[in-house]
């Protein structure tokens, strides 16, 4: 006798797409709720028509150590749909001077990049072996330890004589976009977690990746049609608007004034929204998910009527321009360039005109890719996300919840939740999985609840 759970998932994103698919796959019935009109979640792309083509809302990178994201997108058909890097190579600008390179050397891990380290132009001689000393003494610290998410790394940077010059050269350009925050206000336990399983703990983890397809093909349209191979039900423009536990062992979800029944649910929605549709017996994860806040990205999408850069990506020291993509490959017009720029913990940015964006952007450039000045900026547009990532700073750890709730057949997913890792798309795959192994293990075993039975 088989059993048949039916699982309710609310919300499309990476968590909720990669719980649906993880519970198809272990044998129940899945239907997922979302509210907008794609799947995707925070990571979407739609047609610009100033541009004439498809933008993502923000730049979206990975590294070889997301190994769950990695995974994800080899079962639902699209890992053949980014590009990857043999060997993490990243050039360095710093305007007015000639580039060096960040990138992995031939020696086992941690030495891969003393060699990157030790060339740090930037920095003074003393400076890069006093950060390749902390670094080593990073290394033996460990990420599960909850003390470590009472600090931030600033203060534990600077309680080891790292100058001002080290934290901002060298790891706010490792850690701002990795953890939406500078390295001041960044939580000592998450960076410790990018710093060892991206940098340190081994030779590859690095290595960076991204889309080479819009992302909401690449995620939400690939995950829709893996969920219907797999005999899955998705509604679109289907919001929740309350879960509550019901008398017979199940959970209900009302959404649109309909009322449906499941045996367990993983909810996956953002923080803010979980916190409203949890209900209230499980007061304890509803007050902290009221307390974690969020962090913002603002990402400038800038096309040039010729190739300024002749890199995949590069990162300006010094620029308010942080990390640079080349993304032509959208592009009809081969001589023009499609750039892409991540402006990570993006506060400042915040309020501004998209006039005034081009024009800080377009004279930053100017200063780091000298080429830039002869070009033509011929489409601008700025992408805002004003709750892209929750706060990595610490007392963090404290506020994100695990899987599992005190309504039984309640599950929590995101990447908000107690993975470990900072908001990614690698913790929001790993937390739907967690979320979608608790659901179904628990669900093939009660008896006295409606089923299906084969
Ligand atoms: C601009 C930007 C750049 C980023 N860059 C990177 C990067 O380079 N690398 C990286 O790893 N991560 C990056 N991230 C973070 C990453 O995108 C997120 O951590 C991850 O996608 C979150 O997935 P999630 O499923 O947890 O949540 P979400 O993607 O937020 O999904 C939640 C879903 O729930 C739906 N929903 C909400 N309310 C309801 C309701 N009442 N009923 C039904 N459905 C509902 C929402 O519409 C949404 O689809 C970036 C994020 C942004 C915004």
């Amino acid at each position: 006798m088989t059993i048949t759970p039916r699982i309710v998932v609310v919300g499309g994103g990476l968590a909720g797409l990669s719980a649906a698919v993880e519970c198809a796959d272990r044998g129940a019935e899945v239907t997922l709720l979302e509210s907008r009109s794609r799947l995707g979640g925070a990571t979407w792309s739609r047609h610009h028509r100033r541009l004439g083509f498809e933008i993502d809302n923000g730049q979206h990178v990975f590294m070889r150590c997301c190994e769950a994201y990695r995974g994800f997108l080899n079962r639902i058909g699209v890992a053949d749909r980014v590009f990857m890097q043999q060997r993490l190579s990243v050039p360095v600008w710093r305007p007015g001077e000639s580039a060096f390179e960040i990138r992995r050397h031939a020696l086992p891990a941690p030495a891969h990049l003393l060699p990157s380290l030790l060339s740090f132009r930037g920095l003074s001689l003393s400076e890069r072996f006093h950060a390749a000393q902390v670094a080593a003494r990073l290394s033996r610290l460990d990420p599960e330890d909850a003390r470590l998410d009472d600090a931030s790394l600033g203060d534990w940077l600077g309680a080891r004589g790292s100058s001002a010059n080290e934290i901002e050269r060298l790891w706010d350009l490792l850690i701002r976009p990795t953890l939406n925050l500078p390295v001041r206000e960044a939580s000592l336990a998450l960076a410790v977690k990018v710093m060892r399983t991206g940098f340190l703990d081994r030779a590859d983890g690095a290595d960076i990746g991204w889309s080479r397809v819009p992302l909401t093909e690449l995620h939400g349209e690939a995950a829709a049609k893996a969920l219907a191979m797999r005999g899955g039900r998705v509604h679109l423009r289907a919001e929740v608007d309350r879960i509550e536990s019901s008398r017979s062992d199940g959970v209900v979800v009302h959404s649109r004034g309909q009322a449906l029944m499941a045996d367990a649910v993983i909810l996956a929605t953002p923080p803010d929204v979980a916190c409203k549709l949890v209900p209230e017996s499980a007061s304890t994860e509803r007050a902290a998910l009221a307390k974690l806040e969020t962090s913002p990205i603002v990402s400038l999408h800038i096309v040039l009527d010729r190739k300024v850069m002749d890199v995949p990506l590069g990162v300006a020291l010094g620029s308010e321009l942080e990390w640079i993509f080349d993304r032509s490959e959208r592009l009809g017009n081969p001589s023009d360039q499609y750039l892409t720029v991540a402006l990570s913990a993006a506060e400042r940015w915040l309020g501004r005109s998209v006039r005034e964006l081009e024009a800080i952007s377009v004279a930053e450039l100017h200063r780091v890719l000298p080429r830039a000045r002869a070009a033509r900026v011929v489409g601008f547009a700025a992408t805002v996300e004003r709750h892209a990532t929750f706060r990595a700073s610490p007392g963090t750890r404290a506020l994100r919840p695990g899987a599992g709730t005190r309504i039984g057949r309640l599950y929590l997913a995101g990447a908000f939740t107690q993975t470990g890792w900072p908001a990614t798309m690698e913790g929001a795959v790993r937390s739907g999985l967690a979320a979608a192994r608790s659901a179904v293990a628990v669900e093939t075993q009660p008896p006295n609840r409606r089923s299906r039975i084969s």
